[in-house]
């Protein structure tokens, strides 16, 4: 799926796009293929979850972050990178997102129902999904429904969607805090400089982006912004949550910075479900 690659490559770097270049083409191709696809794709249930650990400090299991994977019979594996754009721009995203809400929230009640006590499921949540008025009551019947408790949710939400429409953004943390949910800023550091937000904003979480972990191998800087991110956090009552962590000597350091948990390829890469079932230690 060249056209996919391709699609994927100019993601990554829309500047080097000009206007009239043959790629353009491939990549509005590659694009429009995935939307014709998508579409259908939850009723046809080629969409699922798979659930990546988090683990506290003493190494133990402090919850599962839910990732969608599609597997298109025409396309193969399309990764989120490449669909989630087209769904956040389509609109596909709110159906696949309210989905992935009561998915999330199913298999940990149904975890539970199995032994496997799994403490709590983190969420990706869209700018759109989030923008929609009936979110907070979404997110709350999805609790009801499952019989589960807002300290068993977190809700990852980015810093881009967070400064859109403060008021309106607000006034929802706030209802879901007073569920109990958490609140986490994924991909923290790369989003926007603007830090204001946090002084008034309820979110309880930092999950520092994955590209400051995997530097810390490389660029002698990394360590110093990490300590900075923990430190920021901490000022604010907040816990750290390092994601990407992928060597020994990455999950050292995160430690000795006092990131409260980890995530990473060297911990656990992401699986079904049925890879989590049996008792915890
Ligand atoms: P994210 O929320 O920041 O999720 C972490 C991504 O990093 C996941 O990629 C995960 O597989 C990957 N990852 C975890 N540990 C490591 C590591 O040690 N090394 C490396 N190189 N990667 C690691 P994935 O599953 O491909 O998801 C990519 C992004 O797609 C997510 O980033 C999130 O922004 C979005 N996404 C995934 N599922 C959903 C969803 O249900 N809803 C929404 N709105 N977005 C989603
Ligand atoms: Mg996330
Ligand atoms: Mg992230
Ligand atoms: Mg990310």
């Amino acid at each position: 799926h060249a056209d996919i690659a391709m699609y994927r490559a100019k993601q990554g770097g829309k500047n080097n796009i000009t206007f009239y270049s043959p790629e353009m083409n491939a990549v509005d191709a590659a694009r429009s293929s995935i939307e014709k696809h998508l579409r259908g794709a939850l009723e046809r249930k080629e969409l699922s979850l798979v659930y990546q650990p988090l683990h506290d400090l003493g190494g133990g299991l402090a919850g599962v972050e839910a990732l969608l994977r599609w597997h298109s019979p025409a396309l193969g594996h399309v990764p989120p990178a490449s669909f989630i754009p087209v769904a956040e721009d389509t609109g596909l995203i709110l159906p696949i997102g309210q989905h992935v809400i009561q998915e999330a929230c199913r298999q940990l009640a149904a975890w539970r129902q199995a032994g496997t006590d799994i403490a709590r499921v983190s969420i990706n949540v869209s700018p759109a999904q989030f923008a929609q008025e009936d979110f907070v009551d979404v997110v709350r019947r999805a609790l009801h429904r499952h019989r589960l408790e807002g300290r068993e949710l977190e809700l990852e939400l980015t810093e881009r969607m967070i400064i859109r429409d403060v008021d309106a953004v607000s006034r929802k943390l706030s209802e879901l805090r007073a569920l109990g949910i958490r609140i986490s800023i994924d991909d923290f550091g790369t989003g926007n400089s603007a830090l204001n937000y946090l002084m008034t904003l309820p979110v309880t979480t930092l999950k520092v982006d994955q590209a400051f972990i995997q530097a810390l191998d490389r660029q002698p800087g990394a360590y110093r912004v990490v300590q900075a991110i923990v430190a920021l956090g901490h000022a604010l009552g907040m816990d750290v949550v390092a994601e990407g962590v992928e060597t020994p000597a990455q999950l050292l350091q995160v430690r000795e910075l006092g990131c409260e948990r980890t995530q990473g390829f060297l911990l656990g890469r992401p699986v079904r479900p049925e890879a989590l079932l049996g008792p915890r230690d």
